[in-house]
């Protein structure tokens, strides 16, 4: 079968398309035929080894599977030849008890990002896996659990977004980004996108926006501010650079709660206690979603409610589509289509 293979981190020519051994389920694994696979931000990482230097190589990178089960480990309940399935983009043991009362991101035996998906078939843990409802498309299953299950956990369970609220999302053409204005509209805010291209207003403002803020200079904080008729309550940050955080956080309304999901540049922010204490902000923090996450976000895609935004190449096209990756060129979502 082809497999893209990196064997030494760095720049998109890095990918190598190569036939390897068909790869074979474990106890607890099974074998999925490869739909679509995403291309995100994390997998940006690996390749290049700016922020995660100690991938072990040569390795296949890909988290983001929807696909066909043509085989199944001895020990794997509840899947067969034939199940359309989707995973969460990480691993976990699905047997100690912060599993069995959905806290997966506490396992006991630690979480691993899944690999192995840029290719025509991957091996995947089956506690990760759910079946994709059949109103779903594979190729938009594929995106659902890093790219909707991150932001409804962002937005839900860390932001407590309450309907009628006013969600500012940064990074809004992204895959990240796209998604959270959905999940915000989803959970009843009203939702202002902040980008740094003009260019991209209208096409944000169309995808759901109810108001788009250009990030120019430092004083766009007033623009925040009257787009959002006194402030936004939440913040959905997946980009995490001082030029974002410092205007942002100055036209927040009281009690607002300001949620990172992502960090794209390592950068610092400033901020001086005072302001935190004066409005009574918070500022939190929040990881990839549980299966309660990702079974609720494809409950959204099938109810209409959130509709993935994906770009899709070939998995021959892999070294291109990771030069689109580093041009930030996707709109939503990049996908490999094997
Ligand atoms: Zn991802
Ligand atoms: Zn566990």
């Amino acid at each position: 079968m082809k497999a893209t293979r990196l064997y030494e981190q760095g720049a998109p020519e890095n990918l190598k398309i190569e036939d390897v051994p068909m790869p074979e389920p474990g106890p607890n694994q099974v074998l999925v035929k490869v739909a679509a696979v995403g291309i995100c931000g994390h997998d940006q990482s690996d390749r290049n080894g700016l922020t995660r230097p100690h991938v072990g190589l040569p390795v296949t990178i890909g988290h983001e599977v929807a696909g066909t089960v043509t085989a199944v480990g001895d020990r794997v309940n509840g899947f067969a030849v034939g199940d359309r399935v989707a995973t969460k983009q990480q691993t976990h043991c699905g047997e100690c008890t912060n599993c069995r009362i959905g806290r997966e991101i506490q396992c006991d035996r630690g979480r691993l990002f899944n690999y192995g998906g840029w290719a025509e078939y991957v091996v995947l843990p089956a506690p990760g896996l759910l079946k994709v409802p059949d109103n779903i498309d594979l190729k938009l299953a594929s995106v659902v659990a890093c790219a909707v299950g991150t932001t409804l956990n962002a937005l839900r369970n860390v932001g407590e977004v309450q309907p009628g609220e006013n969600v500012l999302v940064t990074g809004a053409g992204g895959g990240l980004g796209l998604h959270g204005m959905q999940v915000a509209k989803a959970l009843g805010g009203r939702v202002v996108a902040v980008t740094s291209s003009p260019s991209k207003v209208d096409r944000l403002r169309e995808l759901g926006a109810d108001d788009v803020v250009v990030a120019e200079g430092r004083d766009y904080w007033e623009a925040i501010v009257k787009a959002t008729n006194g402030g936004p309550q939440v913040v959905l940050d997946n980009v995490g650079h001082p030029d974002l955080f410092s205007p942002i956080f100055r036209s927040l309304a009281r009690k607002a709660r300001y949620v990172f999901t992502g960090q794209v540049y390592r950068e610092k922010i400033d901020l001086y206690p005072a302001f935190l204490f004066g409005k009574e902000t918070q500022i939190r923090g929040a990881g990839p979603g549980g299966m309660a996450d990702f079974a609720d976000s494809l409950k959204l895609v099938s109810e209409g409610k959130v509709t993935p935004v994906i770009d899709p190449m070939g998995l021959d096209d892999a070294v291109e589509a990771n030069r689109r990756l580093d041009a930030s060129s996707f709109l939503g979502r990049g996908v490999l289509v094997p």
